[in-house]
């Protein structure tokens, strides 16, 4: 679990690179420059960690590509202290990300092979969420909202109502919508009943599956 020189130049060149692709907000930045994705990646594409794409992690599923993790972060817009949901742990990367701005994470995972993997791994390396959930990201998390906040990190065939209604007024739900590729969609909460919706462009995602597996 190490973490060299050349890693963290690795990780300032990905920044730059973010940096050219539009990503604005420092402190997401910040984050990307200190978390090392390597770590997240199984060993076979730890040479890969800092280019700017998704590679496979276990049970079919990808560690979403920087640029995406970093433009979903910055389009949800919490303040430090807010508590978020993530939908799709995955590799606990964008998870990391999220702590690392100083909010409370909910993350639901749908695999349970990924769940008690990310499970274990995010504490050892120092990442203490609020709590990680083996579930259906579909149904939200109910117990916790409403929330200030909640990101989806698959690509949905469309928007789960539970989603919009576990949100705070004034709180904006990130979701990529499509099948085989996904607009980045953004819903802020402006009301009891109303919401404003809003789109980012094209994104490629690996899919929202319903239920656990
Ligand atoms: N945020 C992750 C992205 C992983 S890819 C990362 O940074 O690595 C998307 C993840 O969503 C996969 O792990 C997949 O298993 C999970 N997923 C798919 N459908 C889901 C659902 N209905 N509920 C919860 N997780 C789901």
């Amino acid at each position: 679990m190490k973490d060299t020189f050349t890693h963290q130049g690795l990780r300032k060149q990905l920044v730059a690179t973010l940096i050219k692709k539009g990503i604005t907000n420092q402190a997401v930045l910040d984050a990307i420059n200190k978390i090392p994705r390597h770590l997240f990646m199984d060993s076979g594409f730890i040479d890969h960690a800092y280019v700017d794409k998704a590679f496979p992690i276990a049970a079919d599923q990808t560690i979403s590509q920087p640029y995406t993790v970093a433009r979903q972060t910055e389009l949800l817009d919490v303040k430090q202290g807010g508590t978020v949901l993530e939908i799709g742990t995955g590799s606990g990367y964008q998870t990391a990300v999220l702590i690392e701005l100083g909010l409370k994470v909910y993350s639901i995972e749908r695999q349970n092979e990924l769940f008690k993997k990310t499970k274990l791994f995010l504490p050892k390396i120092g990442y203490r969420p609020k709590k990680l959930i083996f579930g259906d990201g579909y149904i939200g998390y109910k117990s916790q909202a409403p929330f200030d906040g909640i990101i989806v990190t698959a690509g949905a065939p469309f928007v789960p109502k539970p989603l919009l209604a576990q949100l705070k007024i004034g709180a904006k739900l990130i979701i990529p919508v499509g099948d085989t590729s996904q607009v980045m969609t953004v819903f802020k909460r402006t009301s009891e009943t109303a919401f404003e919706k809003e789109e980012f462009g094209e994104f490629k995602f690996v899919p929202l599956l319903e239920d656990k597996n």
